[in-house]
């Protein structure tokens, strides 16, 4: 308990030294805002570190668990045991938060872990290397840097537990990789994530709220909304709101704006401004590819055919997707892979728990955006690849289109708070038995007569 908690504080020290660092090097990476960056790398892993350090005690202990009458004197508990040495592998968009947050849960659990950080935010990469290892006792934890070839000799190693965040097709490489060795995987991947807005509802607090998620971080955040579902009359009220909201944030020209990111590479900028031809460009749509810079931009009337509804957008790109009503929003939902998160607008609360009921997500949040990601008490995850059956035929649940949607897999695991302490650790089985009252096992030894069996 004393060397975790030992190791747990000089996590919290890291995130105090180097503040300033990782401000700056965030920004280097993908222009991200510095009130961003302190909120979600600095502010949110802190969160966690107090919540864990708060709690680490309490989670440690045996769990006792009932019995049955035959076992009254004996002791049967849960044993929280660490896997032992745990890989855990980060993406680049929130580059410290996606291996902080895991490694806090790693160390609470006891484990030792290999940490391998993103190349893409170089910058961010290099301060982790070149840091973190003053912090933390380097017999236990250890920096492994580089891409791919370094990442595929890694995984070439037999870890105890693998904690991988990235994309689903890397995340399938992973998955095999730990299948080589039966080792067990947390997946936390992306996904494509729907944003239902009823009729019913306040347009300038809807707008305030999606503009906030979509380009927070300029939209390379595994749980923005990626599109948004409305009638057409909807999506003409909205339209003033969205811009309203865009320029309240962001001021008449985002480029402009300290508080708007930039795209991290060349390649997701390629691929971004691909998707632009989607609909028509509502709002935005300006690019400029020298600061790698797409303004926060709304496409309406975007088709199911579209570029930007066939991948994650992962950039600052809300299409808007009109629908016919509620229940076609549900069918739309339901008739693709399930999301890693789902958000649904409405004044009305039966419409959003109706939402809820008829369609399964990772995670899901009424009436705001990434929210949920904001509380240590809710577990935070995927919920596997395949689509859910048509809402009310729960009864054929596994009789699945096993080939639909192969890319937007939203992962399998969960993590946060106590979530992420439970990831890591062995939760062992114990049962305990008094030597004495022998007599009480003698109906379950041989020879089984007759009458041990009733008859
Ligand atoms: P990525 O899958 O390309 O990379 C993630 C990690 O895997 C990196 O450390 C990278 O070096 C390594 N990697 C890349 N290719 C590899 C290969 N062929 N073999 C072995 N390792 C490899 O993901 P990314 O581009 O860094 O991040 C974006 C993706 O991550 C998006 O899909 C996003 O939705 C997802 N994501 C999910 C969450 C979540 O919590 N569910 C959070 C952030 C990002």
């Amino acid at each position: 308990m004393e060397y975790r908690v030992a190791q747990l504080e000089a996590l919290g020290r890291f995130l105090d030294d180097k503040k300033q660092e990782i401000l700056e090097a965030t920004e280097l990476d993908m222009g991200k805002p510095s009130f961003e960056a302190f909120f979600s790398e600095i502010l949110l892993c802190k969160n966690e570190l107090n919540i864990t350090l708060n709690n680490l005690s309490h989670w440690m202990k045996d769990e006792h668990v009932d019995k049955n009458l035959v076992m009254q004197l004996d002791s049967a508990f849960i044993r929280k045991d660490p896997y032992g040495v745990v890989l855990i592998i980060a993406p680049w968009n929130y580059p410290i938060h996606l291996f902080l947050v895991p490694l806090i849960g790693a160390i609470a659990a006891g484990n030792c872990a290999i940490i391998k950080p993103s190349e893409i935010s170089k910058n961010t990469e290099r301060l982790i290397a070149e840091t973190l290892s003053c912090y933390l006792d380097n017999d236990c934890f250890a920096i492994v840097t580089g891409g791919v070839p370094e990442t595929t000799r890694l995984l070439e190693n037999k870890f105890d537990y693998i904690f991988f965040t990235g994309s689903p097709p890397v995340g399938r490489i992973v998955m095999t990789a730990a299948a080589k060795h039966l080792t067990p995987v947390t997946l936390e991947l992306g996904g494509k994530n729907p944003c239902y807005v009823s009729d019913t509802c306040d347009v300038t607090n809807v707008a305030r709220r999606v503009v906030w998620g979509r380009f927070f971080n300029a939209g390379q955040t595994c749980i923005a909304p990626d599109y948004l579902l409305c009638t057409i009359e909807m999506q003409e009220k909205l339209m003033p709101a969205l811009r309203e909201a865009i320029t309240e944030f962001f001021g008449p020209n985002p480029r402009e704006s300290p508080d708007f990111g930039r795209i991290v590479n060349d390649k997701q900028f390629q691929r971004l401004r691909a998707l632009l031809c989607s609909g028509r460009v509502a709002i935005g749509g300006q690019t400029d590819e020298a600061e790698r810079y797409i303004a926060p931009t709304v496409l309406a009337d975007v088709l199911p055919s579209d570029p930007a509804m066939q991948e994650e957008i992962f950039g600052p790109i809300l299409p808007i997707v009109v629908i016919a009503n509620m229940d076609e929003a549900i069918d739309f939902i339901n008739a693709r892979p399930r999301p890693l998160a789902l958000y649904a607008f409405s004044c009305d609360s039966k419409i959003v728990n109706q939402v809820l009921e008829q369609t399964s997500s990772g995670g899901f949040c009424g009436n705001d955006t990434l929210m949920h990601l904001t509380l240590t008490s809710l577990p935070f995850g995927g919920v596997g690849r395949s689509k859910i059956p048509s809402p009310g035929h729960w009864e054929i649940g596994l009789i699945h289109d096993l080939s639909y949607g192969e890319e937007w897999n939203s992962g399998l695991g969960k993590y946060h708070g106590k979530f992420t302490f439970d990831t890591f650790s062995h939760h062992r089985g114990c049962l305990h038995r008094n030597m004495g009252l022998e007599t009480l096992n003698t109906p379950r030894y041989p020879p089984y007569t007759q009458q041990k069996l009733g008859l």
